[in-house]
């Protein structure tokens, strides 16, 4: 397969002839709320009907910056179709939203849940940069109001356009998985541990009419 080399491009812009051919509906990419700057690798990514749609997992970057989460979302990671490990919408420390896999596409963004689910990452550096040693697990940066209402403001529209968007889970509900300590290997960590505990479960669902998908205490 052929990808096209230069893919950074924002709404309104030219797009390059015939690239996007095959996205079931433009109008996840023109008249929309957030920026759109599509993944050069999303073109090999898995296509889906909207309706199979109905979660959104929140993912923390562990990552200082959105630079950076980009940087890894351009990874190749799978030569066969050649393409990485990204979620769909990424949301940064002052509330910019960017689009990066249209929702018609599966993101690898969960281990085992990827087809029924939206990814969106929050710029967070979470544990970054030591994410498994055993004397870095502490996650108390919070996240800015900014960006949660950005989030909540997200969610909301993605309500709107997909009928079947009913639950919101934690990437550290569907992955606990625990992994050897980078430092020490006797030891062991939690392979994903995001949003985390910082992450303002309750004001999410206050202000979205999305359930949990699995049950809280
Ligand atoms: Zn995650």
């Amino acid at each position: 397969m052929t990808v096209p080399k230069v893919m950074v491009w924002v709404n309104k812009s030219p797009m390059r002839a015939g690239w996007y051919d095959g996205l079931m509906d433009d109008s996840w990419l023109t008249d929309t709320p957030w920026q759109v700057r599509l993944l050069p690798n999303m073109v090999g990514l898995e296509s889906r009907s909207l309706g199979e749609i109905n979660t959104i997992v929140i993912h923390a970057t562990e990552l200082p910056n959105l630079a950076k989460a980009r940087q890894f979302a351009e990874e190749i990671h799978y030569p066969g179709s050649q393409t990485g490990n990204s979620g769909h919408f990424y949301i940064d420390l002052d509330g910019t939203v960017e689009c990066w896999v249209t929702p018609e596409r599966v993101a690898h963004h969960v281990k085992g849940y990827n087809r029924p689910s939206i990814g969106i990452e929050l710029v967070h550096p979470g544990r970054y940069p030591n994410w498994l040693s055993s004397e870095h697990q502490n996650w108390d940066t919070p996240y800015p109001e900014a960006q949660i209402e950005a989030l909540i403001d997200l969610i909301n529209q993605l309500h709107v356009r997909l009928p079947q968007l009913h639950h919101i889970a934690g990437h550290e509900e569907l992955d606990q998985t625990w992994v050897a300590a980078s430092d020490d290997p006797d030891k062991k960590v939690r392979r994903k541990l995001d949003p985390g505990p910082t992450f303002p479960w309750d004001q999410i669902y206050t202000n979205t009419p999305l359930t949990p998908l699995i049950a809280r205490d």
